[in-house]
């Protein structure tokens, strides 16, 4: 019997992804140096030059991959959805042209999951078709990586919920729909069971951005908003799945989501590489090449090797979760490929930079900005100490406390047992 412990991909699946390979880098990674924001999804530039290459995208049945058949997609695993990911991950604008683009696709799954059939109808189609885009507002000042510390309220008046507080950096807010907001329901529960999601249209009276705020220096970046709400009223029906489900409802929004966001980090690590190879090769110094001096091999290797893991690591995690499709089990891998995540394109786009010299520090190649998208990575969707401590604990479940005063794998006990066992030979040393 053979074991599928395989690296191939099938040939028809590879075609795919040979056609996503030259359709990116001819027709999508070009887009970002003549459109703003992907999320800009009115902006009649962005139709014009986005649309076409959708309706290519949906012709060769590539559209919103990581959706089940039930809402229109062909329900690919994850580990086709990892290799595609690869490729869109190379192009700013990749994301939203193969429909997969974050915060809407995980908003898609929640409403997927726990949508009444009205809120599917008026939130969820439009979402899925890209007519308009969605954003998650859960974060506040007082402290994102612990939401148990929020302080937004949503409190029953009438028929109504009444949304009160402040949220930072909810991505897109401007370009957005509707917004999910995370608020306090129910004060006086336990820290996990207080909160609720609310489905809140953006005309809503009462909701103001306070300021869209850039992250590093590049002030295209500023889409990231500090939301004022305030008497923000919807309806009773306006909740997302049950009070006080919110951090339930969370869980199922990042599961699958990280994995694909690392998969895209990782694009970003290979070009990073790609242009750090190319450059090495072709400058001189006196004595040669860069690619001849010692030092700098170093870093070709230490960053192949880098890419390489963190490729086994999250193909391996995507596997998991086809494997076992309970996202419980995989919480550690998941986890891990999130907290190697930054590290890794941290390293290598500051390796690229360097070997770039001055060029590589400018504001004519990608590095800075890569480098500084690292430190993004570590923060988005949580901070990665949080992230190591959900590997530690669930790696640490499996280990058991020694009795004995010394350990049981104690080197004198270990060699007593073994004597025990055979007898003395005179080779032991
Ligand atoms: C580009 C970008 C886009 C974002 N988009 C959204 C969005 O669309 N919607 C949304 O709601 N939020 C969004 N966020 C917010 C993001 O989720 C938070 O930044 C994140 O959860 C961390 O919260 P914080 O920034 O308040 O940091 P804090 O909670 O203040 O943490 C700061 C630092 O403290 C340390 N720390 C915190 N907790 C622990 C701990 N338990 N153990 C050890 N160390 C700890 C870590 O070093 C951490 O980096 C976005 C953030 C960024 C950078």
């Amino acid at each position: 019997m053979t074991m599928a412990w395989d690296f191939e991909t099938p040939a028809e699946f590879q075609a795919k992804l040979d056609w996503m390979k030259a359709f990116v880098r001819d027709e999508v990674e070009p887009l970002q140096f003549v459109l703003g924001s992907p999320y800009d999804v009115a902006n009649p530039d962005n139709v014009a030059l986005v649309r076409p290459l959708q309706a290519r995208v949906r012709e060769q049945g590539l559209w919103a991959c990581h959706l089940g058949p039930e809402l229109g997609g062909p329900g690919f695993g994850q580990v086709k959805l990892a290799l595609m990911n690869e490729i869109i991950g190379r192009a700013m604008f990749g994301p939203i042209v193969f429909g997969v683009q974050a915060p809407d696709s995980g908003n898609a799954e929640i409403l997927a999951h726990f949508g009444t059939d009205e809120q599917k109808q008026r939130y969820l189609q439009p979402l899925l078709d890209n007519e308009i885009v969605s954003c998650f507002s859960m974060t506040e000042l007082s402290g994102g990586a612990d939401p148990t510390l929020f302080t937004t309220t949503a409190v029953r008046d009438g028929d109504d919920w009444v949304i009160d507080g402040e949220k930072w950096f909810s991505s897109n807010a401007r370009y957005a729909s509707f917004y999910i907001v995370m608020a306090v329901t129910e004060p006086d529960a336990p820290p996990h069971s207080r909160m609720s999601m609310l489905i809140v249209p953006a005309e809503t009276p009462g909701i103001e951005i306070v300021r869209d705020i850039a992250y590093g220096i590049d002030p295209e970046h500023h889409s990231h908003a500090y939301v004022r709400y305030s008497g923000v009223r919807v309806p009773a029906d306006a909740l997302l799945g049950s009070r006080g489900a919110a951090f339930e409802i969370a869980q199922v929004r990042l599961g699958g989501g990280r994995v694909h966001h690392a998969m895209r980090t990782l694009a970003q690590a290979q070009k990073a590489f790609d242009m750090m190879c190319t450059r090495v090769v072709s400058r001189l110094t006196r004595d040669g090449r860069l690619a001849d001096r010692q030092m700098v091999q170093e870093k070709i290797a230490d960053s192949w090797i880098e890419i390489e893991q963190f490729r086994l690591l999250l193909m391996r995690t995507a596997w998991r979760i086809d494997r076992y499709n309970d996202y419980k089990r995989v919480r550690k891998d998941i986890a891990a490929v999130k907290a190697a995540m930054p590290k890794l394109l941290h390293d290598i786009a500051s390796r690229a930079l360097h070997l770039h010299g001055a060029l590589g520090l400018s504001n004519e190649m990608p590095f800075t900005e890569q480098v500084i998208a690292s430190y993004m990575l570590g923060l988005a969707d949580g901070p990665t100490e949080v992230h190591k401590v959900t590997v530690a604990r669930q790696v640490l479940r499996d280990y058991q406390p020694d009795p004995g005063t010394f350990p049981a794998y104690h080197l004198p006990e270990l060699r007593a047992q073994a004597e025990r066992r055979f007898g003395r030979t005179g080779d032991a040393g």
